[in-house]
């Protein structure tokens, strides 16, 4: 067993027994880690208000040899993740990161450029109505970081130029692919318009250029079931709400 601590936040939590939680970390220096906080849900916990999802905390934590689990020793708040709780498209942007992040790492392997990217995203959230475009940015670049070269330019299959107009991200490739290759693949992917297939572009370009949400939307939602056909795993709940929260909010 060791004493281990790291910058982190809470990216998944959910209730055991009558008083502990589970909480999923993506952490700095260990990459994704599950742990249990024991206590955190009895009334004047010290562990309760340091484990809000999405806040920056320092972590102490017991890494238990052979165990599944980690224990959290302690936690203390660095910085709130204030815009999540003010604005309903950052909420919707912040929670789909979030089980993006749950969804596409494995455990215990460090992801210090990924960690770096979502300190970024989150601080970016003080801006609610570029929330979708800048989960497509730091979606694409979660993409890239985990291995997947996201190509946009030219035809991830074979290489060729491709026209400007509507598009198919094929999870397979990894990336855009041309009608021909399209054609006779037939692997999962998904089609976008003309307009998301640009601000998936946009999204991708160093720095990005901004979009508008409604666009960025179905591109955020392709790259985030490409991410999840490679680990076979689904996001419902961010699906829903990114589609709510671009409906409501054309920025
Ligand atoms: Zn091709």
């Amino acid at each position: 067993m060791a004493l281990v601590k790291s910058e982190g936040m809470v990216v998944r939590r959910r209730d055991l027994g009558e008083a502990d939680r589970i909480v999923t970390l993506f952490t700095r220096r260990f990459g994704k880690i599950r742990a249990v906080a024991k206590g955190c849900r009895r009334p004047g916990s010290r562990l309760a208000g340091h484990l809000e999802p999405l806040n920056l905390a320092h972590f102490l934590l017991w890494k238990r040899d052979g165990r599944d689990l980690a224990l959290v020793r302690s936690a203390e708040l660095i910085e709130p993740c204030a815009a999540v709780t003010t604005d309903f498209r950052a909420f919707a942007a912040a929670q789909a990161a979030a089980e993006l992040i749950d969804a596409s790492l494995p455990e215990d392997e460090p992801q210090p450029r990924l960690f770096v990217l979502m300190q970024r995203f989150l601080r970016a959230l003080k801006t609610p109505e570029h929330a979708v475009p800048a989960l497509l940015a730091f979606s694409v670049r979660a993409a890239q970081t985990l291995g997947y070269a996201l190509t946009v330019d030219g035809c991830a299959a074979c290489g060729t130029g491709l026209p400007a107009g509507e598009g198919r991200l094929e999870f397979r490739s990894g990336g855009l692919v041309c009608a021909p290759c399209a054609d006779t693949s037939g692997a999962a992917g998904e089609d976008l318009t003309a307009a998301s297939v640009r601000a998936l572009r946009a999204a991708a370009a160093d720095p990005p250029r901004a979009t508008r949400s409604e666009d960025a939307a179905p591109a955020v939602r392709a790259v985030h079931r490409l991410l999840c056909w490679h680990q076979d795993r689904r996001l419902p709940s961010s699906e829903r709400l990114l589609a709510e929260s671009a409906a409501v909010a054309p920025a």
